[in-house]
């Protein structure tokens, strides 16, 4: 059975940045279960992945564009440490949740500095250059139930 839209596709997965420096994987985990078709995971491995069947491994190159965007500066923001009273040990690297005209955020704090805070709503993970090595551990038709929720079950 290939990869195709509305199947379940299971992957074991490791995911490298351009240095091959391990940013995730599934090992050691239960492989990581998706709908295919359904832009569940990133579009770049999604369209690799496609015709490809059981037991087939693959390495993968996915361009930001295609994997989590690029870095936007406008999503980068200072702001006076005096808006932050209420959060103990604000510290870098902190994940928190920014009240904007578009709704509630998550966002990371990159930099304190003196009273000013750079916070960045940018994905953690944009901008960067995706290596993949994907297993395929299963393929299946999906059920009618899961088609229809567009999710796997
Ligand atoms: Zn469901």
């Amino acid at each position: 059975m290939q990869v195709a839209n509305n199947t379940i596709v299971e992957i074991h997965y490791t995911l490298k940045n351009d240095e091959g420096e391990t940013l995730d994987s599934s090992e050691g985990r239960e492989p990581l279960a998706f709908l295919f078709g359904s832009g569940s995971i990133i579009s770049g491995l999604e369209s690799a992945l496609d015709g490809k069947s059981i037991g087939d491994k693959l390495d993968v190159v996915v361009e930001p564009e295609d994997g989590y965007g690029v870095h936007q500066e406008t999503a980068v923001q200072q702001v006076p440490i005096s808006a932050f009273q209420g959060i103990d040990n604000l510290q870098v690297g902190m994940q928190l949740q920014a009240q904007t005209e578009r709704g509630v955020i998550p966002v990371r704090v990159t930099a304190i500095e003196n009273d000013t805070v750079t916070i960045d709503a940018n994905h953690a993970l944009a901008g960067v250059r995706l290596h993949f090595a994907v297993s395929i551990e299963n393929v299946r038709e999906a059920t009618d139930e899961e088609a229809s929720h567009g999710h796997t079950h």
